[in-house]
């Protein structure tokens, strides 16, 4: 299937007339064709969000709430097509689709259309002399970029606080998982959002994305994907001063203390490691478990690890689909093998399941075993560096100290899940730890409200609830003097 671009209201062509494979992961083969764009593209869809803007700012909040429910709405109504084509795109299994992507990205418009039906402001008095008031007002024309591992859910994260607030924007999604976004630019049209509010426009990164982060019409950029991709764009950005939200790369610790719930440790543990083939920048890819229960945890890691079984996506006994590409697979196998260099012993996994084991339909596709490994320093490679992959590292510590120097060891520090029933211990660590998120005896529990985002370089800004209508709007305070002049 040939995808379009979505631009001023109409699906269009790439200028260039080119398109770019898309493949299917599961089965390693090309299933549609995504508009290879360019800077021209990128024009026209800023000039039209920027002629859309006046329009779009000065709709009541309400009217705006209206139509982003109505996406929301479309997106449940269009539900099994679209969990089909998450599927498709990323390999992930139906069934994740199913169950986490799509639910959340129709979270995601309720929430922001309804959000801004409540906001609240307020004003200071200065002694008898002044009030101050702040009015928060849309920047025009921002841009959005997002990553492939969580297409429409990460899209519609940017895309509903950006809309809401009265913002018109030019999304770019990953080149490589293409197909909800389309999908989702079909909606926006039976929606009736007006023409130019939201354009999407298809391509590879370094033209498109660049394009898009460098252009001067665009006020703000809320980016999505890795760190080395996130530096280039606060680079080629910063003579620009245009106001950047970053959310890049994770090299989570997820830490188990002896007196933790072991089972319910255990359980969230591999679904911290492996779900959507460790593909979350989230993954808890690096554990810690406390030396007396470390033997014990491992052994039943290791055993729950090798019954995950991986293959078909569309088969919902499956736990594993395929990795989002071959490059992701490459990099995953490049990791295991310096894992072995690394003198790290490899406990479950270290290949590519049989063609027997993954089926006939998918024997060309990206597949990979989880794969646990030991036995590695905390300062080796495959202990530093995100491999957004089914693989983990998995080490013994002895003291809290310990192990908070580990946890805090890298240069990310997005998120972690620390494992414990001490009430004490649980808040002390949560504060010890440098990252955006601290999990106590969860994982991967989602409130809307809450400031999300990476600390080091996990990122720059916060997402997520009131952060997001504030990254997307410029405050500016008005003081009224109550006496004349002063
Ligand atoms: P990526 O950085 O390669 O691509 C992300 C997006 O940026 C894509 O749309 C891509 O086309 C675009 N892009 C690429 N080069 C660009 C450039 N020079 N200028 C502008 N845009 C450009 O990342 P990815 O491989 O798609 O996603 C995986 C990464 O995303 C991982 O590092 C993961 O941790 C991270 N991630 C972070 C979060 C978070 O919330 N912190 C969430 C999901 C994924």
């Amino acid at each position: 299937m040939q995808i379009a671009n979505y631009i001023n209201g109409k699906l269009t062509a790439p200028n260039s007339g080119d398109y770019i494979d898309n493949i299917d992961p599961a089965i390693g083969e090309p299933y549609g064709r995504v508009p290879d764009s360019d800077e021209r593209d990128i024009a026209t869809a800023v000039a039209a969000a920027r002629d859309a803007f006046p329009g779009w700012s000065a709709t009541p909040a309400a009217e705006r709430s209206a139509i982003l429910l109505r996406i929301a709405q479309l997106i449940k109504d269009n539900f099994d097509d679209i969990a089909m084509a998450e599927c498709i795109d990323t390999g992930k299994p139906h069934k994740l689709a199913r169950s986490v992507d799509i639910p959340r990205a129709i979270a995601n418009l309720k929430f922001f259309a309804t959000a801004i039906l409540h906001t609240q402001s307020e004003s200071h008095i200065t002694d008898s002399a002044a009030i101050n008031y702040t009015l928060r007002r849309p920047h025009g024309v921002v841009g959005l970029i997002s990553p492939w591992n969580l297409p429409l859910y990460l899209l519609t994260w940017k895309i509903a606080p950006a809309l809401a607030t009265g913002n018109t924007a030019v999304a770019k999604p990953s080149e490589i998982t293409p197909m909800t976004a389309f999908l989702l630019s079909e909606l926006c049209i039976e929606a009736g959002l007006p023409p130019g509010v939201l354009n999407i426009v298809h391509g590879l990164g370094a033209k498109v994305g660049a394009a898009l982060a460098v252009h001067d019409d665009v006020a703000a950029i809320s980016f999505t994907g890795g760190t080395a991709t996130g530096a280039s764009i606060a680079e080629s950005t910063s003579r620009r001063f245009k106001k950047l939200a970053l959310e890049m790369g994770g090299k989570n610790p997820n830490i188990v203390f002896a007196d933790a719930d072991m089972d319910g440790a255990l359980d969230t543990s591999i679904k911290s490691a492996f779900s959507n083939q460790g593909q979350l920048c989230l993954s808890g890819s690096r554990i810690f478990v406390e030396n007396s229960v470390y033997g014990d945890f491992v052994n039943r890691f290791v055993d729950t690890a090798r019954e995950l079984k991986v293959g078909d996506p569309l088969d919902d006994s499956c736990d594993q689909g395929a990795l989002v590409s071959q490059a992701q697979l490459d990099k995953t196998k490049y990791y295991v093998d310096l894992a072995r260099d690394e003198g790290g012993n490899i406990l479950c996994g270290g290949k590519r399941p049989t063609d027997k084991e993954i089926g006939e339909r998918c024997a060309g596709g990206f597949f990979y075993e989880p794969t646990v490994v030991n036995g590695l320093a905390a300062d080796c490679r495959v202990n530093q560096e995100e491999i957004f992959g089914p693989v983990v590292s998995i080490s013994p510590f002895d003291t809290e100290d310990e192990v908070i120097e580990y946890a805090n060891g890298t240069n990310y520090g997005l998120a972690a899940s620390v494992w414990t029933k001490n009430l004490d211990r649980a808040h002390r660590v949560a504060d010890r730890i440098e990252c955006g998120t601290v999990w106590v005896n969860c994982w991967m529990l989602r409130d809307l409200r809450v400031p999300f985002g990476g600390m080091k370089e996990s990122g720059l800004g916060r997402e997520g609830g009131e952060e997001a209508l504030r990254f997307f709007t410029e405050p500016k305070n008005v003081c009224v003097a109550l006496h004349g002049r002063s």
